[in-house]
Parts: C-alpha cells; structure tokens; sequence
C-alpha cells in the first residue's frame, strides 16, 4: 500500500514548505523506500509556463517537457529522481479536465460543483503517482491556509484519508516562529492560529515543522505541542541553516522522519546518510571563494535563476569552491564595462531568457568575456546572445541579431523554425522537455560530459539558424553539439579562449548537489583558473575534465 504524506504551510508564503518536503523525501529515500514527489498548486494558470518570471520564479522543465513550479527543481536535486509533468497540478489545469469532461456530457446532466467534481479531480491527480514502484508520495499543497483557493485541496486531502485509510496518510505543517526583536521573544500565535485554521476544515496536523530564525526552546515546543495537539515529537524544528542541503540532516537530528515512518507503519528502516553527510562537510569546507557574473533580466527576483545557481552551487561544491553570485541587471552592462566594473569575475553565467528588454547588454557581456578570456557559459538565451556577438564583432555581420529582437534584421543568425511560424497560441509553441544532441568527438564539450551522445532539457522558440552555420564553422567558432538529424544546432565553443560555451539547452534542470552538471562543473573549474591568477589553458580543463567525467 503506497503511504501519502501530505505537506501544507501556514501563517506566510516562502517559508520553504517545498524544502522541508524535499528534505523529508530525501530521509526517506536515505531509509532504501521509493519515494515520488508532486506538487498540488492553487493559482489559475494552466501550468506557470506563461508566467513571467517576476510573478512565480523560475519554470521549472521535466524531461516530459511540462512547464511546473520551481519546487519540482527542490525535489529532483533533493529525491534525485526525474519527475514528469504529472507532477504538478494547478486549479487551472483541475478546472479544465473537469470543465472538458463536462462538455463532453461525462456527468450526465448532473450538476457539476466543486465538491464533489473539483475534489474528485484533485484526488485523481494525488493519485496518478500511486505504483507498485512507489512507497511513499509526497504531495505539497502550494499557497498557505486560509487562502481562499486552496480550499478545495484541503477538502480533497482531507477526504483523501478517508479513502485509503487512515494509518496511510500523514500531515505534515510548516509554519513560522517569528521572533519578535522588542520583547525578545519567539512566538507560537501564529502557528496556533494556522493549525486552527487547518483543523476547521478538518484536518489536524500529524506533525509541525517550525521554521525559525533561531532555534526554538523544549518549552516552546511543548507549548506548541500542547496547544495544537501534536504529539511532541511531531513538533521538529527546522532553524535557518547555512546552506539548503544542511535542511535533510537538521529534519533528521530533529527526528521528523522517524516519527513519519512510525506513524505510517513504515517499519525500522536503516537509514543511510553518510553520503548527504559527505556532502554538507563539503559545502561547509569549501575555501576558494569564486566570482560569477550572473547577467539577467530577473536579477531582482534571485528565484527566477534557482536551478542555474543551485547548479553553480554544485559544481561548487564538487571543486571545494564558494560561489560568490553577483547579480548583473543586464540593462546596466554596458554602463558597467564603460566604467571597468567586470574586470574582476571570475566568470560570466548568461541564464536563459524572453524578450527584447536587456538583450544588447548580454551581447555585450559575451564579447567582453570573449575578448577579455573570462570564462562564459550562456545557456538557451545565452547561447543566442553569444552567437549574435560572434556574428557582428567578428565576422562582421552589421546588425546581426534574433527575428525575436528584430525581425527585420539583414541577419538573422537566430531565428524560428520553419515549423514554428504560423503558431499564435502561447502555450506548448516551444521545443520543450528532453533533446537529444550529438556532440563533436574531441569539442571541449564532448570531453566535459565525458560522451558523445547526450540528453538536455530545452524550452525554447528560436534556434541557430542553419544558414550561417558554414560561416561560423570556417571561424574558430565550432558547433560542438547538434540534433542527431544534424538541423539543430545545440552547442558552440570557441577555440583559444579559456571557456567560452553555448548551449541552446537548459543543462541547469539536470544538475544534482552531488552530480553537477558537466558544463558547469568546467565553466567553475575554468573560472577557479581564473581566481587563483592563472589563466586556464586546455590540458589543464582536458585533465580536469577527464579527472571529473566518471565521477
Ligand atoms: N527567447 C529565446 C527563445 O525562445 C530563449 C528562451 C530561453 O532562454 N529559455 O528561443
């Protein structure tokens, strides 16, 4: 029988309710059981593929090529297992299977209503990840309790215990202690009011995780236990921690999972966190300190790039280095190089990205790093904003740029597909979910993954255009990674230069803390090359790479 966990949050959003999830999940699979992870959203959006960036974050992409919530990125880097699409459900895209299946007459003239209809297709979505493959599902409830939209998801988790029975299914609450600076006190007010208002739709919390920013005392947790009627071991602590990976270790040492797993019959399992441990020992030992441009649109909201710096992060971790992230506003790159203010990164990142607004201060960021031998990885967006470098400054296309930016460019060295034309609708135009690309026997690229054949995330409209792809070839620009079909075009990599890599991927979604993604994990040990005053050449990113592919 696969046991449920559900997740809810109260009293504030962003208290990391995905984190505590994805850390539970993580002890879990520590413990040897198959754990799935979902994500159940309140907003009406289909899925957050149309959302700007600013509104939710950063869309997280599967290998299925669905569009979902960042927090499908906490639980793959944390359970390390690849979601699909079924993985995130949002009230839009309930509303719209039951409102279809209403047009088609599938309830035969009977009135269709949020209960039963609406809770009926939040249940059946829980339960699309039941298998015989799955011990444990973990599903987070987004939004906090007392939102009026997340009403029908607790009914339907509410009833969902109900249905498979009791002993199968566990609540788990987050929520916050604040500490409150002019009485100097921590206070359990808002968790009692968030547990009340989880128990009058009828539900009453299993257990309690309380964020703090300091660690709370037995007595509050007593109190806390005694007031919202959770055993006190239910009650765990989970402090502000140095880094995110430490948030498995800290549940743990607050004994969440055992309590969990006693509560769910999961049995004595033994539990094996010698390699997360490992990990932390790393994050916390690191000594070099690494400087990396990130060159955004977003830089304001640091969430709409979390995959890329979680994946900077590990290749961080992996080389012993502490990722130093500055946020440059890509608007403000060309006043920046004016005024020197880039000279001293280690490296360049240029994330992926939409829209016209701060694209000539990326361009402007790819020919810097080129010229000046810094390290630059551009991905997606990147790898568009560096070719249209290359094009105009060296071989000398006036104006080249993307049909997206200018569609009336003489040069269109970046443009949509032929298949992609005439589309209008905004949803599911884009070449989404995993590709597969062939990389050039030899091309840094190919040394860094370690093998020739390999499979990236995409979400994108506009591609190389193969026209100038000759023109490029004949240059010391090399296309070092193209679709098996040979149309596509997916990397590029200059030659004599330290590192200067594009890839029209998304190598970011695949990054794991203790597997960083192979460009990443280069592009970091180049820009340590960098740090330390040397300049990288070849042999040295060869012998690291070849040092690194196995591992
Ligand atoms: N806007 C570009 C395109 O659609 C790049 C998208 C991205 O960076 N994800 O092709």
């Amino acid at each position: 029988m696969t046991k449920h966990i559900f997740v809810t949050g109260g009293v504030v959003s962003g208290l990391g309710k995905g984190l505590s999830g994805s850390s539970l999940g993580r002890l879990l699979k520590a413990r040897g059981l198959r754990v799935a992870m979902q994500k159940l959203d309140p907003y009406l959006n289909v899925d957050p593929g149309t959302m700007n960036p600013f509104e939710h974050g950063e869309v997280f992409v599967t290998d299925d090529g669905g569009e979902t919530d960042l927090d499908l990125g906490h639980y793959e880097r944390f359970v390390d297992e690849n979601l699909t699409t079924n993985s995130n459900a949002t009230t839009g895209s309930i509303y719209s299977s039951v409102i279809a299946a209403e047009r088609r007459g599938d309830y035969l003239g009977k009135t269709v209503q949020v209960i039963p209809h609406i809770t009926n297709e939040i249940k059946r979505r829980i339960n699309r990840l039941v298998s015989d493959d799955v011990d444990v599902i973990i599903t987070e409830v987004g939004g906090t309790v007392g939102d009026i939209e997340i009403l029908p998801f607790l009914e339907a988790i509410r009833q969902f215990r109900l249905d498979v029975g009791r002993n199968n299914v566990c609540y788990v609450h987050v929520t916050l202690v604040p500490f409150i600076g002019p009485s100097g006190e921590q206070k359990t007010k808002p968790t009692q009011h968030s547990v009340t208002e989880l128990r009058s739709r009828g539900i009453q919390p299993d257990a309690i995780v309380c964020r703090s920013e300091e660690p709370i005392s037995s007595h509050l947790r007593r109190k806390i236990s005694n007031l919202c009627d959770v055993p006190v071991e239910g009650v765990v602590n989970a402090a502000d921690a140095r880094s995110l990976y430490e948030i498995p270790l800290v549940l743990h040492n607050e004994g969440l999972d055992n309590y969990v797993c006693d509560l769910l019959g999961l049995g004595e399992l033994e539990i094996d966190l010698a390699p997360w441990q490992a990990l932390v020992k790393r994050v916390e030992e690191a000594d070099t300190s690494v400087r990396i441009g990130l060159i955004g649109k977003y830089v304001s909201l640091p969430d709409a790039y979390l995959s890329v710096v979680e994946s900077l992060n590990h290749a961080g971790i992996h080389h012993g280095a502490d990722i130093e992230i500055e946020w440059i506003q890509a608007e403000e790159v060309e006043g920046m190089l004016a005024a020197g203010r880039l000279r001293d990164l280690d490296g360049i990142v240029i994330p992926g990205g939409f829209g016209e607004r701060g694209v000539e201060g990326k361009i402007a960021a790819a020919g810097y790093a080129r010229e000046h031998n810094i390290p630059c990885l551009g991905l997606c967006l990147g790898m568009q904003v560096m070719t249209i470098d290359y094009a105009r400054n060296v071989l000398g296309l006036a104006n080249a740029n993307s049909t997206e930016f200018d569609s009336r460019t003489l040069h269109p060295v970046i443009d949509l597909m032929e298949s992609q034309r005439d589309v209008t609708d905004m949803g599911g135009t884009m070449r989404l979910g995993a590709y597969v690309a062939q990389l050039k026997p030899g091309s840094r690229v190919a040394r860094a993954y370690g093998e020739e054949v390999v499979s990236e995330r995409h979400r994108h409209r506009y591609e190389f255009n193969p026209k100038y792809r000759t023109r490029f070839e004949e240059s010391d620009l090399q296309i070092s990674g193209e679709s098996p079909d040979g149309r596509l075009v997916e990397f590029i990599e200059l030659d004599n230069h330290p590192f200067w890599i594009g890839t029209q991927a998304h190598p970011e979604f695949k990054s794991r803390p203790d597997r960083p993604a192979p460009l990443f994990r280069d592009f970091i040990s180049s820009a340590m090359g960098r740090a330390e005053g040397r300049n990288p050449q070849l042999p040295s990113i060869a012998a690291d790479a070849a040092a690194t592919a196995d591992s």
